[in-house]
């Protein structure tokens, strides 16, 4: 499998050549050249797998055997450490809740960013050839990049991970700042969630750049994240007795940068019987205007809550949407995308949004409708989710879903988010967790080790957000020549 780039299909790219950049020459995203086309019969066999082989079956579709072989693919895929299953179901209701948390750093992201770090592992090692990992976190994605790279203990590899300081939870600072492993760099920069992604964006960009950035940009990414959606689809038609593809599935998530979601309209679009995809979003609501209005419009500031991982501005996935919303037609995207990047600001027509409406829907989930609804499964169901789930959990109680059959992605565990998850249900209940076998051993002991400071870019505040990012922007570049003269 070749890929190509969302705004320019004559572009044609091997698969480590995507992998190994982020984003395409031209700006646009990468996406595979054409999406394979499942049958149900095809499903049925899936049916029978479990996750690690299902994993790789569908990566076998997108990586070709010349670039990884099958060995090298089957220790790609494995999911070690994952407890008590990869991604198990739990029930909530009627509703279905796929836990997708149960890796090293208690997240969704575990299952993707492993799998994207082992393949820039495996080129690097190939290639005998240095490798720099980019990424800017609003709290999940940068623990799991650290957890992944220190695990590769591959010294091709170094990770330069930003966060927004004070913009994430303690726990999640305490997963990056605890790490001792010398081949990653913690930063903290002093502004919004996604700040950073411009000056990384330039980063990778300039002429000559042998940097990787590995946020869902990156193709690995919603790769890896459509395998969610078929794992939870066929574990759904076990449960209700479905023939497979008979009945289709409406999934409900929490919503960031789109990425999981590009990866489910993918899916949707290979034939996996998928219903609806319905975002849960905080506030910070670009993806439910646009869902529900058309109006994809970067709102002029970041507004902070008790679900920071899904604090957004700009949902760069949006891109891989729009492209096969189109039908992949790159010259359309193009066009709205140049408009995107030079004003922030893209309108729908009526048209493209009632298309857009047939697979998506959308429920923005305020702080406070968050802890009633967290505080409510709790109460009915003894469950306790962490907010950005809870935030999923409250979009299908608006989109009624509750009293049907759907699924709702659980993206972490409730472990990480001690602030937020206290704020919904109280101390009291927060303690009864952290004292149950609920709570993770290896979480636990995180929480004592020594963190180690990370380095501050300044805000100046006598400089407009462009200038300071320029500033993030050189800092970054000096780091990554310090980290690679040391390499
Ligand atoms: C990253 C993240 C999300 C959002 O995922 P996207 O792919 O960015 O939309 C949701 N929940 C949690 C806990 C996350 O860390």
């Amino acid at each position: 499998m070749r890929y190509t780039s969302t705004r320019d299909r004559t572009i044609s790219c091997t698969f480590e050549e995507a992998i190994c950049s982020g984003y395409a020459p031209d700006g646009g995203l990468f996406v595979p050249e054409e999406l394979p086309v499942i049958s149900v019969a095809t499903l049925q066999e899936w049916a029978k797998l479990d996750f690690a082989q299902l994993a790789q079956t569908v990566l076998r579709l997108f990586v070709s055997e010349s670039e990884v072989s099958a060995p090298e693919l089957s220790n790609i895929v494995t999911y070690e450490g994952f407890a008590p299953a990869v991604v198990p179901l739990q029930r909530v209701g009627s509703l279905y809740v796929a836990e997708l948390f149960h890796g090293p750093t208690f997240c969704f992201k575990d299952l993707g960013m492993r799998a994207v770090v082992r393949f820039l592992s495996l080129f690097a090692t190939k290639r005998r050839q240095h490798r720099t990992l980019l990424v800017s976190t609003t709290g999940d994605t940068g623990p799991a990049a650290v957890q992944a790279v220190s695990d590769a203990k591959n010294p091709f590899l170094t990770l330069l991970v930003h966060y927004p300081d004070g913009q994430i939870s303690s726990f999640q600072r305490k997963q990056l700042t605890t790490t001792d492993s010398p081949q990653v760099h913690v930063v903290a920069f002093e502004g919004g969630g996604d700040d950073m992604d411009r000056p990384i964006k330039n980063m990778l960009q300039s002429p000559g750049s042998h940097w990787t950035g590995v946020n869902s940009y990156n193709i690995g990414r919603p790769l890896m994240q459509m395998i969610h959606y078929i794992w939870t689809y066929l574990r759904v038609a076990e449960r209700e007795e479905w023939e497979i593809g008979k009945q289709k599935l409406d999934i409900i998530l929490p919503t960031g940068a789109m990425g999981n979601l590009a990866g489910g309209y993918m899916a949707k679009k290979m034939g996996i019987p998928l219903g609806k995809l319905c975002s849960g979003v905080n506030v910070n609501d670009i993806t439910h205007r646009v869902m529900q209005t058309g109006a994809f419009h970067s709102s002029p500031c970041m507004l902070k809550t008790l679900s920071d991982a899904i604090n957004i501005q700009i949902p760069y996935n949006f891109e891989r949407i729009l492209f096969y919303l189109t039908e992949q037609n790159d010259r359309l995207v193009r066009e709205w995308m140049t408009q995107v990047d030079a004003t922030q600001k893209l309108d729908l027509s009526t048209e493209w949004l009632q298309q857009l409406q047939q697979d998506f829907d959308s429920a923005r989930i305020s702080d406070e409708d968050m802890c009633t609804i967290t505080r409510r499964v709790w109460n009915e169901h003894h469950y306790l989710m962490d907010p950005h789930t809870a935030v999923a959990m409250g979009a299908a109680e608006t989109l009624g879903y509750f009293g049907k059959t759907a699924a709702v992605f659980a993206t972490a565990s409730p472990c990480k988010f001690e602030e937020s998850v206290t704020m919904a249900v109280g101390k009291d209940t927060w303690d009864l967790f952290e004292q149950s076998d609920q709570f993770p051993a290896s979480a636990r002991a995180m929480l004592f080790q020594p963190e180690r400071p990370p380095t501050i870019y300044r805000n100046n505040r006598s400089l407009s957000l462009y200038e300071n990012q320029r500033q993030w922007e050189e800092q970054a570049r000096q780091i990554v020549a310090t980290l690679e003269n040391m390499a």
